[in-house]
């Protein structure tokens, strides 16, 4: 099976090599295969990709919005016209099952710029009158934004970040994930495709030296960054020395509360949801899933059964619920928390294990109970498919509890009493809330984090701020009254 590109880069409208770059080999995690060869981008690519960004987004800036709009959403049609061969290959650079490939990672980011392309033409300016002289309010593009992506949702982050910034007249220089890079130069075809002008949206590949690169470039205004709460630190630091834009949307442990009067199926499913889909490999997943003592036991044995149920195999298979985790980096770093799991105490509901399939980096769903806040297992974000529970008797101790932490990207609530739902969620630290359902990320709804897990939000009204700055203009309507 391959999936080789026609090149490794996307820059100014066309694709570009340069074999003198260090070698990115794509694996297929659901049978450890080499699928792609690239390279990583030199430095002279690096300043073609940011020298034709620069160079375009003026006249871009310039464009008036419903032109670009109609650029954005001519896109999204054909995104949604390929959906079948663009899940296919994001299933084979990530190994997502097909089931999910299909409904969530292409189409969300589709939706992003119908949204987007929706928006742009209503951004506007104020006007505040003074009595005479008044002042009027521009909303301007930033210029030129360097948008960096995590491996989860690799084509979809490629959207959620491209839609919002060249809908409001930026150019945008994207570097993949290094362990995901295909779907990106898909984008920048399709955008291509659609009539976005040459140098917008360019895409280099690369390890975090060519991220670094990008981020510390002096022709650069903003920096967006999908990655681990350490990456951010790194990247955010790197911003402020140029005084540059940012938004983080990094790494979380959020908490799933789940009290007694729940629907029981409703509170399992979504667990599960929050923690199986994409092999666990979701930033906003719930892996603190604090239960009520009262409803504890009924939770685990339907919790069990239906984890059990779970079909895991190839990702291409249209049956296959669960596939491989992204690397065998993450197999080794995920298997290792579970050891720690069990050395530490924390009692093993089901799974615990890689599956027994003959290739790739499977990991069971895997569930423990009995899991205290000092585990390792209840503070240090996982990403696979490791469900905690943790029990709790009183909704102040849930909330406490669930805020005991550096991050604040999600939670979630379970409950059938309304007045309790929003008591707990407005005293819950996390940019991005659940009441009865978990992980829906509609691209109408402002998404992002709270403390260590991010700044600034992507998606709904709320990128408009994240991708303009406001210039605010004073017009003198009188003769000028200097004193001297
Ligand atoms: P990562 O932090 O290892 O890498 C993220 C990106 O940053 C990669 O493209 C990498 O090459 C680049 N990078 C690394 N060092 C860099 C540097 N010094 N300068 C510039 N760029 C650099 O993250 P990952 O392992 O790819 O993704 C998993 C993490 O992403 C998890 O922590 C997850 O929670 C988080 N994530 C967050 C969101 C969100 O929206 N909040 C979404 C998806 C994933």
């Amino acid at each position: 099976m391959k999936a080789q590109p026609t090149a490794s880069h996307f820059i100014d409208g066309a694709y570009v090599e340069d074999t003198a770059g260090a070698v990115i080999d794509v694996i297929y995690p659901a049978t450890g295969a080499v699928i792609a060869r690239l390279h990583e981008a030199t430095p002279a690519l690096i300043d073609r990709a940011l020298a034709a960004a620069t160079r375009a987004q003026g006249q871009w800036a310039a464009t008036r919005p419903v032109e670009r709009a109609r650029i954005l959403r001519r896109a999204a049609d054909m995104i949604r016209d390929r959906g079948e061969e663009l899940a296919q290959l994001e299933t084979l650079d990530t190994g997502k099952p097909v089931q999910e490939t299909r409904v969530a990672d292409w189409p969300s980011g589709a939706d992003a710029l119908e949204y987007f392309a929706g928006l742009a033409p209503t951004v506007t300016g104020e006007t505040i009158p003074l009595g005479g002289d008044f002042v009027y309010t521009l909303r301007e593009p930033l210029g030129v934004c360097v948008g960096i992506g995590a491996w989860n949702y690799p084509s979809q982050i490629a959207c959620w970040k491209s839609a919002p910034a060249l809908a409001f007249g930026n150019a945008m220089v994207f570097k993949p994930s290094e362990v995901t890079p295909l779907g990106a130069l898909k984008l920048a075809e399709i955008y291509i495709e659609a009539g976005l002008p040459a140098g917008l949206f360019n895409v280099v590949q690369g390890r975090g030296a060519v991220g670094g690169a990008l981020v510390t470039d002096p022709r650069v205004a903003k920096v967006s960054l999908t990655g681990s709460v350490p990456t951010g630190r790194k990247v955010y630091a790197a911003a402020a020395e140029g005084m540059r834009h940012v938004t983080m949307e990094l790494g979380g442990k959020s908490p799933l509360i789940i009290f007694d009067d729940a629907s029981l199926e409703d509170a399992v499913g979504a667990a599960m949801m929050a923690n199986f889909y994409s092999a666990g490999q979701v930033c906003s997943n719930g892996t603190r899933v604090f239960v009520q003592k009262g409803i504890k036991d009924a939770f685990l044995s339907r919790l069990k059964v239906r984890a059990e149920a779970m079909v895991l195999g190839d990702p291409l298979d249209d049956a296959t619920q669960m596939g491989p985790l992204v690397s065998d980096v993450q197999l080794a770093k995920v298997m290792g928390y579970i050891d720690t799991a069990k050395t530490e105490g924390a009692r093993l509901v089901t799974g615990g294990a890689r599956a027994a399939l003959n290739t790739g980096y499977f990991v069971q769903p895997t569930v423990f109970a009995d899991v205290t806040d000092d585990m390792t297992l209840a503070r240090e974000e996982v990403f696979g498919p490791v469900m905690a529970v943790l029990d709790f008797d009183t909704e102040e101790e849930a909330i406490t509890r669930a805020n005991a932490t550096e991050f604040g990207l999600a939670a979630g609530v379970f409950t059938a009493d309304i007045t309790r739902a929003h008591r707990v969620i407005g005293q819950l630290q996390a940019g991005t809330c659940w009441i009865n359902a978990y992980n829906l990320t509609p691209v109408e709804a402002p998404f992002g984090g709270m403390k260590a897990s991010g700044v600034g939000r992507e998606n709904g009204h709320a990128a408009v701020q994240h991708y303009t700055q406001v210039k605010s203009v004073y017009v003198g309507m009188g003769p000028v009254d200097a004193p001297y």
